[in-house]
């Protein structure tokens, strides 16, 4: 599908599309970026979905806390797993983990629709928020647990976990379109996991490991965390 190029919106400075433009070329170093991953890395102004406090670090290649214990993910972590979607421009994908919306708002670039999903209240909302104030209109953000998906709006052609769970939550396979995708970090709630790609192939699955990584931990809604 033909895109327009990336253009910077009314949200940029000069000084956040330089920023930006060295951040996607240092992460463009290390990882090997389909043109529209580079894209969409370089139109979605990160520093609207940080808090107004630290948007100086925007561009930096880091998370970030956004609040409630929470953080941003890391841009190259955000692009590796994006890249791995392959996206083409006429998917649906579940979001589990909204966080800040920054992924959300890379996703709707690449995508027809974003549903993504957060358990903690105030931050759906702030996102919600930012999304809007950067015009993504192509997302809707759920409060809820991911654990269970969105059953009622799947299956999806892509399915993306931004938050660790011990094991990949079977309700979300299940939510997987047949040929589909599924990104998570797998590990233990302290400490690193492994991102985990799964394809989902006539009703089996295969599972490819792309790397070491850190997240915060995917949390049960019924319970506290361990
Ligand atoms: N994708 C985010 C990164 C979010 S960090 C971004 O671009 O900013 C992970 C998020 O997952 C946190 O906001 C956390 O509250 C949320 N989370 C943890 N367990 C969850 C669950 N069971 N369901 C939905 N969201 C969850």
């Amino acid at each position: 599908m033909e895109r327009p190029a990336p253009e910077p919106g009314p949200l940029d400075t000069p000084a956040t599309i330089a920023e930006r433009q060295h951040l996607v070329r240092n992460i463009q170093r290390r990882e090997s970026l389909h043109p529209r991953v580079v894209d969409a890395l370089l139109s979605v102004p990160r520093h609207v979905f940080v808090p107004l406090s630290i948007r100086h670090l925007a561009y930096e290649d880091g998370p970030l806390p956004i609040g409630e214990g929470q953080t941003i993910s890391q841009p190259t972590v955000v692009a590796m797993m994006t890249e791995a979607l392959e996206l083409r421009g006429d998917e649906t994908v579940l979001e589990v983990g909204t966080g800040s919306g920054y992924q959300a708002a890379v996703l709707a670039r690449l995508c027809k629709r974003v549903e993504t999903i957060e358990i903690i209240p105030s931050l759906a909302a702030a996102a919600g928020q930012a999304l809007e104030t950067a015009g993504y209109h192509n997302v809707r953000v759920h409060v809820g647990d991911g654990y269970a998906g969105l059953p009622e709006l799947g299956p999806f052609d892509a399915v993306i976990i931004t938050a660790a769970p011990p094991e990949i939550p079977s309700a979300l396979i299940a939510q997987l379109r047949e040929g589909g995708r599924l990104v998570v970090p797998v590990g233990p709630q302290h400490g690193v996991q492994e991102l985990v790609l799964v394809r989902k192939h006539e009703g089996g699955i295969t599972r490819q490991e792309l790397g070491a990584v850190r997240f915060v931990p995917m949390v049960r809604g019924n319970r506290p965390p361990d």
